[in-house]
């Protein structure tokens, strides 16, 4: 049985009062929720002072990005060490504002990924399609290519310290969310993927939706076989809004 988790992306937003009445907010009504992980993913600069406050809680900490390479002449850039230095357990790699506004290609996000597993943190690997892509039936076919450039670069065994994001570029921010039926759908593709390289990773690595999910949408996105928790945006800027997803999580 896959240990449901609903992650938090709090993308560039809070200020360090915001950021301490979320984390209260949250933490307050987390502990109902003990059957499932609970992650929340800052930005770097609140990063320090949410894992003071999340100090004797169940709550998980991840950092939104990284860049390979340990230290070095990289101006700007956060590496693995330094986020477990300061506490974090968890990274985003290739969310898909990362690959369009930063431009991001499979390349680096591979390498991401592989700085990631070597830092000792576990990645939750972001992969899905443009609205052009799903109308050209492209889907798979991109998710593949997503995977497969990773799974080259680190080998499927590193997939066991993994977890994988089905986002639908055009789901995310945008109030549009997958059916139930067509999350699904991707899910078991991706299942699929990982089980003709490996068939106990394909069994036990935890894959989430995100895109769009609110309180009202996350029981029928949960409730699918192959979708095992969520990554949150906008819906994580509200403490009760997230609680209520985490609720629906809680159960089939
Ligand atoms: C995201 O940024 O990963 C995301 C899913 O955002 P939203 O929930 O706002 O669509």
């Amino acid at each position: 049985m896959r240990k449901r988790l609903i992650a938090g992306n709090w993308k560039m937003h809070g200020s360090v009062s915001q950021v301490k009445s979320l984390i209260t907010g949250i933490q307050q009504g987390a502990q109902s929720y003990s059957t499932i992980d609970i992650l929340v993913l800052p930005t770097f600069v609140h990063l320090s002072l949410v894992h003071d406050l999340l100090q004797s809680t169940a709550i998980k900490l991840g950092a939104q990005d990284l860049y390979p390479g340990a230290q070095g002449a990289f101006t700007g850039a956060v590496s693995g060490p330094m986020l477990i230095d300061i506490g974090c357990q968890y990274v985003l790699i290739g969310h898909s504002e990362r690959r369009t506004i930063f431009h991001e290609n499979l390349d680096l996000v591979a390498a991401k990924f592989k700085a990631a597993i070597s830092a000792q943190l576990f990645p939750i690997l972001c992969v899905g399609e443009t609205n052009d892509e799903r109308k050209q039936g492209e889907t798979e076919a991109i998710i593949e290519e997503q995977l497969e450039s990773v799974i080259r670069l680190v080998g499927i065994h590193a997939f066991q310290h993994a977890i994988i994001a089905y986002e639908p570029v055009w789901a995310i921010g945008t109030g549009l969310t997958a059916t139930p039926e067509q999350a699904q759908a991707v899910h078991a593709f991706i299942r699929k993927l990982i089980a003709n390289n490996q068939v106990d990773i394909a069994k036990t690595i935890r894959i989430l939706y995100g895109g769009s999910v609110k309180a009202d949408n996350a029981r029928a996105l949960f409730a699918m076989p192959d979708i095992d928790g969520g990554l949150i945006g906008g819906a994580s800027l509200d403490a009760n809004q997230f609680l209520n997803i985490c609720e629906a999580s809680c159960t089939k």
